[in-house]
């Protein structure tokens, strides 16, 4: 039975829009691909795929490369876009889209050659010794990925360039608020040398996201929302597709008893409200020790005061606009539950009209508790919730009391404490005295456990996850028959209970025997005189 998002992706005519959510100005319509043009894009990639595995990974390395000096020419022009399409400020466009792919493209050129080469496997049993094995990397074919708006050039290009460089096809489907970003990176990616089927995009909406799902890729890597993962995820089952799910968060930070509070406060300030409180990493539960509790929220409200709200591209702004109405509702009704059940809005907690329809302004609550909404849901938004607590086994507790697991930060002066408490938070990543700022680090894995994901991107593990790894091994002796093959009886039974012994048996005397015993079978032939 076809879904009805299937349904939508074969009608044509359905329009996107980009549109700039500080001013509401159309940036551009576009018609959304069709199921049937999705396939035939597939196709196209799955064509093109072999000759650009071919080519061999130095030479995909050396387009890289290009791409990355048009990258750095085009720096401003990229940051601008972004910041008109997705509201960030320039300068966050700056260095978590443009510095972030310019890192990815450095990580890749240093180190792909190294780590997509063949690992030898060395054999620990004595009855293989004589083989050799290795794994070998190899591309899965073409790669889909599925991004949303929130970094629409980082998370497209991140993927996209691990993918290409492990000798993949790739085709992109961007959010449909923030196509004409992924656009720029196919024109980048193009000018730099990489054939235009081998990269594509694809634009549209979630339909064309689930025809794409569907159609002939060899893996899915998507980025988005937790139930826009589970539908992907049960699609991917009907046909064992390899899914990457990189998902949202509610991600915690303790601030500890011996932590210093002002550090602490800007980096909760920052970790709230960064590209709006738009950012899967953002700080989303504050848990403060008791001690530190009052002077904390005075800081954090002090800092948020100074903050200027308004348009991405003036130098002067530090918080944009959200990127549509919808999701301003979403933090509203988060926040008006949290202030019915007893949340003190000391900052914001309200809109900003007077900017335009998608502002609102950085919120502090004091005292939410683990029921409410902003404490369970993900908000999305400019809120920093923040609760106390007594003890660091209450902190942890509160941490991992949630169904997502992305990430999670620990303040302390005490390093060796901080280490070791953030060994016990349930998440994927977990920093002591920063927060966000893992998903810059272009050699640190990037992904959840609970509900926020499945597999990696970035760094050594979301090169891995581009390719399927094939186990080869070889005999060094051809010439020989196995001993284990037939001619099986009770002197072969005797040998082989004597390799067991020679490999596992306690004490010097007892593996000298099992050794003496294995002996006889390397003499091979002798066993076949037992086989009627
Ligand atoms: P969505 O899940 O709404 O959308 C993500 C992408 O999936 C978009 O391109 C969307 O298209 C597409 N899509 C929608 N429906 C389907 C479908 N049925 N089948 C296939 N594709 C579909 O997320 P958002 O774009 O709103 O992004 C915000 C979310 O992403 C947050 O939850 C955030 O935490 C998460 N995120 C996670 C990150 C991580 O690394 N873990 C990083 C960044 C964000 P369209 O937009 O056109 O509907």
């Amino acid at each position: 039975m076809l879904t009805d998002l299937q349904i939508a992706a074969n009608v044509s005519g359905r329009k996107i829009a980009s549109v700039n959510p500080a001013t509401g100005e159309l940036l551009r319509e576009f018609e959304c691909a069709t199921e049937p043009e999705v396939q035939a894009t597939v196709e196209r990639a799955r064509v093109a795929q072999p000759a650009w595995a071919e080519l061999g990974i130095r030479r995909r390395l050396d387009l890289v490369s290009k791409f990355q000096r048009l990258l750095h020419q085009k720096k401003s022009e990229l940051a601008q876009l972004v910041t008109r399409e997705a509201g960030k400020p320039y300068v966050e466009a700056l260095l978590t889209e443009v510095l972030v792919v310019l890192d990815a493209a450095r990580f890749l050129i240093e180190n792909a050659y190294r780590m997509l080469r063949d690992d030898p496997v060395p054999h620990g049993n004595l009855a293989m010794k004589t083989k050799s094995g290795h794994l070998v990397r190899e591309p899965y074919g073409v790669i889909g990925i599925i991004s949303p708006w929130n970094y629409p050039f980082s998370i497209a290009a991140t993927d996209s360039l691990a993918a290409l460089v492990a000798g993949n096809a790739v085709v992109v489907k961007p959010s449909e608020f923030t196509s004409l970003t992924a656009m720029e990176l196919a024109s980048l990616l193009h000018e730099a040398g990489i054939p235009e089927d081998v990269f594509q995009v694809i634009v549209g909406d979630g339909a064309t996201g689930a025809a794409l799902t569907n159609a002939a890729i060899d893996k899915l890597v998507f980025t988005g929302s937790v139930s826009t993962g589970k539908r992907i995820a049960q699609a991917a089952a009907a046909r064992l597709l390899p899914v990457v799910l990189e998902l949202g968060g509610k991600d915690p930070m303790l601030v500890l008893d011996d932590a210093n509070v002002e550090i602490a406060a800007s980096g909760a300030v920052w970790g709230a409200f960064v590209n709006a409180g738009q950012a899967c990493l953002s700080v989303e539960r504050c848990y403060v020790h008791r001690s530190l509790y009052e002077p904390f929220l005075e800081a954090c409200v002090r800092k948020t005061g100074e903050l200027r709200v308004g348009n991405g591209t003036d130098p002067e702004t530090d918080i944009g606009p959200l990127i549509r109405e919808r999701q301003l509702r979403n933090v509203e009704s988060q926040v008006e539950d949290a202030r019915a059940q007893g949340a003190r809005v000391l900052a914001g907690g309200k809109r900003l009209p007077e900017l335009g329809a998608n502002f609102y302004a950085p919120t502090v609550l004091a005292d939410a508790t683990p029921g409410m909404r902003i404490m369970r849901e993900e908000t999305f938004g400019p809120v920093l919730p923040v609760t106390p607590f007594e003890s660091d086994e209450d902190a942890v507790r509160l941490a991992n009391d949630s169904e997502y697991g992305l990430a999670a930060s620990v303040w302390t002066s005490d390093r060796t404490r901080g280490e070791a408490l953030a060994r016990r938070v349930q998440a994927g990543t977990v920093m002591v005295n920063d927060v966000v700022s893992c998903f810059g680090i272009s050699e640190a894995p990037h992904g959840g456990v609970k509900a926020s994901g499945i597999g990696r991107s970035h760094g050594r593990l979301g090169l891995e996850e581009m390719v399927r790894i094939k186990y080869l091994d070889a005999d060094r002796l051809p010439g020989v028959e196995k001993v284990w093959w037939y001619g099986y009886g009770k002197n072969f039974t005797r040998q082989m209970e004597g390799l067991l012994d020679l490999q596992f048996a306690r004490g010097l005397g007892r593996r000298l025997r099992g050794a003496v015993r294995a002996a006889g079978a390397l003499k091979g032939k002798h066993r076949r005189s037992e086989i009627k």
